[in-house]
């Protein structure tokens, strides 16, 4: 039997999260709003007017170029890509073409088994979104608010070898473009969608056969879904002596099975030229230097410092680099405010992220800062409160929106180091339950732990539990 190998290339689009659209002044995000009510003669392409491009949609087009390894261009253009669609009421969209922003570039993909794959960026451009048709009973409406909404469109080369690495592409650029902050990248609301260009060959064969297009894909279990089904389906063809032919395939979310839309349309289709009414872009290379070095530490190279300089598993590095604003807040912690690298990952991850998902708190709206967040494990460390007094602070501080210093100072809440106080509460509690008392002499060292329990619960959890435990084997002989 013959085995084979997948070869899938994406195309994907990254909605920019900039306020307003690519040419016009119109809110760029209308996720919620009526339809056709953030639109103006501009992205309605009415007669006489002229686009003018928005200068941040530019930026973080670049920026992610910087962040794909590409080669941002001081000079590119924009082109009109003609063709005809109720839901472009230009008849054409302004796209680049040859001449684009970004050049060149790759993405070292991490996979399962630890190594990386390396997968080249064949085009890199930013573009205009065209509108929605909304299709009803006997009817299509048509939705002007996506017009000129910015966009990135990122083509690969053929790089990818299966469905699972497709999928876990998608997942690292989403990381990746929220990250560096370009996009929402809210696959649920249009904000990322991808092609995918699927076709198989013999193992071990470097030809390219022809491909089917899976288009408009918005979720990235369901493109998995849909990449698997057509690539058993061009196997299931080639074995039975069939040929492919280059279709564009649309895949159906609710019956799981792949279409035909329409044979693959050719870029001669399109028709492009230089757009007439814009000016080329042009980035000076102090420009060009400057969004370099604006460009974050990435994701996968601060995952890897943190296991070589923190010594923290790869396990927490990579809870920590899931996402910027949580990175952020463990490195200010861990280097601002010198605390402990592995103990603050732990508390961060555990405690900290616990309360925040309970209360749904986002990192902007965390009252307890970094510099809090230290001074508690600080606390801890030297003793002056016992670990569990060290957690419920974390949520006072965050309650209250105070030094956690003062708090401690406040509510009484110092550990009780004092033996001859914690000594006074032991024998309490030995005089109170001596058929406990009884059972441990008799050999259940176990209940041990009950009887320190009970201390702590009589200190109101403010004794040292290590003192605890010394003074009760003491006193029990
Ligand atoms: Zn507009």
């Amino acid at each position: 039997m013959t085995s084979y190998e997948t070869v899938i290339g994406l195309e994907i689009h990254v909605q920019l999260n900039t306020s307003s659209k690519i040419f016009c002044p119109c809110k760029a995000d209308s996720w919620g709003d009526p339809p056709n009510s953030n639109i103006c003669p501009v992205c309605t392409g009415q007669p006489g007017v002229l686009p003018v491009p928005n200068q941040a949609v530019i930026e973080k087009g670049a920026l992610l170029a910087a962040a794909m390894h590409a080669d941002i261009q001081q000079i590119s253009f924009f082109d009109r890509k003609n063709y005809f669609y109720p839901d472009l009421p230009k008849g054409y969209q302004i796209s680049q073409y040859d001449l684009a922003l970004g050049q060149g570039g790759y993405l070292d993909l991490p996979l399962e088994d630890g190594s990386t794959r390396r997968v080249k960026i064949e085009k890199l451009h930013i573009e205009e979104d065209a509108g929605k048709t909304i299709h009803k009973p006997g009817r299509r409406l048509l939705d002007f608010n996506r017009c000129g909404v910015p966009l990135v469109e990122m083509v690969t080369a053929p790089d990818l070898r299966s469905a699972d690495e497709a999928a876990d592409f998608i997942r690292y650029l989403r990381k990746l473009v929220r990250w560096i902050d370009v996009s929402d990248a809210d696959m649920e609301k249009g904000k990322m969608r991808f092609d995918a260009n699927v076709s198989i060959r013999e193992k071990g064969s470097q030809v390219l056969n022809p491909k089917t297009e899976i288009k408009n894909m918005n979720s990235i279990e369901h493109g998995r879904e849909a990449i698997k089904a057509e690539i058993n389906r061009q196997i299931k063809e080639v074995e039975a002596g069939g040929k492919i032919a280059s279709w564009t395939l649309d895949w159906n979310e609710e019956t799981k099975t792949l279409s035909k839309m329409r044979s693959k349309e050719t870029e001669a289709d399109y028709r492009y030229f230089k757009e007439p009414d814009l000016l080329p872009i042009i980035l000076s290379e102090e420009e060009i230097k400057q969004i370099y070095e604006s460009l974050p530490e990435l994701p996968e190279f601060r995952k890897n410092r943190f296991i070589d300089e923190y010594g923290l598993s790869e396990y927490d590095s990579d809870i920590l680099t899931s996402n910027i604003d949580l990175s952020n807040y463990y490195i200010d912690t861990v280097e601002t405010y010198d605390s402990d690298a592995s103990t603050t990952a732990n508390w961060l991850i555990n405690d900290i992220q616990g309360m925040m998902n309970e209360i749904n708190l986002s990192f902007q709206d965390l009252l307890l800062t970094p510099e809090y967040f230290a001074r508690i494990l600080n606390l801890v460390d030297e003793g002056k409160i016992n670990p569990s007094t060290g957690k419920t602070l974390i949520r006072k501080t965050q309650e209250l929106g105070k030094d956690p210093k003062q708090i401690v100072a406040e509510e009484g809440l110092a550990q009780v180091t004092d033996s001859q106080a914690i000594e006074a509460i032991c024998r309490e509690v030995i005089q109170e339950n001596p058929s406990q008392v009884e059972q441990f002499r008799a050999g259940k060292t176990g209940l041990i732990g009950w009887l320190i329990g009970q201390v702590m619960a009589k200190s109101d959890g403010k004794a040292d539990p290590q003192a605890v435990r010394q003074i009760l084997l003491k006193l029990l002989g």
